[in-house]
């Protein structure tokens, strides 16, 4: 007799779609300018004042009234950055001005530093040779040239990254409107299991899984809440995916997802809340469980991811990254995809699309991605992780694909 599993295969992309489906944006929340980064911002930001907002010379040299022309004249004043001057320019005469300072009343350009001489450094007022002919507004960025008043310099929706951050410091947004960064708690399960601190006893390997989601949650903008190892039993399991369930938006387990019969994990979740899918056609990861459960602060996803490394973090990358994306307020939470030519043959799964793992680089003779494999790509394998930036979608077919074709890359690193 065969066992089969009660769960029906879905594709990745219905996989997909059930689950964003269930992952919500919750309200907006304020945050310190110093910790939204990656977030993705919750309210149109309009520039209460002009930059600069005053004229500001762009260049060390002097400030100058431009129909003087080139010529001598005394310096009557010099003004830098952060001060104002208390001299007007008037005919006939320059002021020493550094990069930055306010343009002082009279002057309409500034002559730079390598367009003049100083003739008497010791007088008390010192003579200037201008030997530039400067034009009105020289060397001069006008009140409002990089923003202006009212200008909408960031939109509801956009990612706060070094140069948004920028942007919110010179409108004065400390407190900023964001969403939230999801919490994702994360579980191993497996009596095999050990901390990575532990010499191994027979039978036993270390818990690859959570130092490496962890890690990934950060990577993509998660707050990780670690919740430990779970031994194989129905109690230790319930009381950690409870706590999980408490603790964070998003739960993940590892392990016991299969058809063992200390598989725990998807009988627990049917039984805490409704189980979505339990099996995608996809290699790795068939076994991958998404189920959802309603607690008192709200409704909560969850994710078992099978055991095995490869398969964890893969299905890491294709369903929990997306569903985080979303819940962060991302507009469009999928992964960026863009075409690769294989730098080698490789060979199809006739039952189901494959998920390789493979490094991209560009091809700068060819103008395209070249994508190479990391390798063998058993998925107990982390080594076929290593130095992957993308996860090329091989199509569920038979026979290979050949070096040159051109395949779609999920992107999971920077390229
Ligand atoms: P399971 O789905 O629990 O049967 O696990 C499948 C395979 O993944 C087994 O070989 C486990 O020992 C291994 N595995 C499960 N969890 C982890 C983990 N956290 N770290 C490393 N390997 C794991
Ligand atoms: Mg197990």
């Amino acid at each position: 007799m065969t066992t089969r599993s009660p769960y029906s295969m879905l594709s990745v992309e219905d996989a997909l779609d059930i689950t964003l489906a269930q992952a919500h944006t919750p309200a907006p929340v304020h945050r310190p300018l110093s910790d939204v980064r990656g977030a993705i911002l919750a309210a149109d930001i309009a520039a209460r004042e002009p930059l600069p907002p005053f004229p500001a010379s762009t260049m060390d040299g002097y400030a100058v009234i431009a129909a003087d022309g080139p010529g001598d004249y005394p310096q009557i004043g010099e003004v830098s950055a952060g001060a104002l001057a208390a001299f007007t320019v008037k005919p006939g005469t320059v002021a020493y001005i550094t990069t930055g300072a306010p343009l002082p009343e009279g002057a309409d350009a500034v002559v730079m530093i390598e367009e003049t001489e100083r003739l008497d450094a010791a007088a008390d007022t010192p003579r200037i040779r201008i030997n530039q002919q400067s034009k009105t507004g020289a060397n001069v960025r006008q009140v409002g040239v990089d923003v202006e008043v009212g200008q909408t310099v960031l939109a509801a929706g956009e990612r706060l990254d070094p140069a948004e951050i920028g942007l919110l410091a010179t409108a004065g947004i400390i407190d900023v409107p964001v969403f939230p960064r999801p919490k994702v708690a994360v579980l191993s399960t497996g009596d095999e299991l050990i901390e990575p601190g532990e010499s191994l006893g027979p039978g036993q390997i270390r818990d690859s899984n959570r130092a490496m989601l962890l890690a990934a949650i950060r990577a993509v903008g998660g707050e990780p809440v670690d919740l430990g190892i779970s031994g194989d039993t129905q109690e230790a399991l319930e009381l950690r995916v409870h706590r999980g369930l408490t603790q964070a938006d998003i739960l993940l387990t590892s392990g016991g997802v299969s058809m063992g019969d200390l598989d725990l994990v998807k009988p627990l979740l049917e039984h805490a809340g409704t189980v979505h899918y339990g099996r995608v056609r996809m290699k790795p990861g068939k076994p991958v469980t998404f189920a959802t459960a309603d607690v008192e602060r709200g409704r909560r996803l969850v994710f078992g991811l099978p055991g095995n490394p490869v398969s964890s973090l893969v299905t890491f990358y294709l369903f929990v990254v997306p569903a985080l994306r979303k819940m962060a307020g991302w507009q469009d939470p999928h992964l960026r995809q863009v075409k690769a030519r294989l730098a080698q043959p490789l060979p199809l799964d006739a039952y189901r699309p494959e998920y390789h793992r493979a490094t991209l680089t560009w091809d700068a003779d060819q103008a395209c991605f070249l994508a190479a494999s990391t390798g063998i790509q058993a998925s107990s394998r982390l080594l076929s992780m290593r130095t992957a930036n993308a996860l090329l979608a091989l199509p569920q077919r038979e026979g290979t694909m050949a070096a040159g074709e051109l395949v779609d890359a999920l992107l999971i690193g920077d390229l």
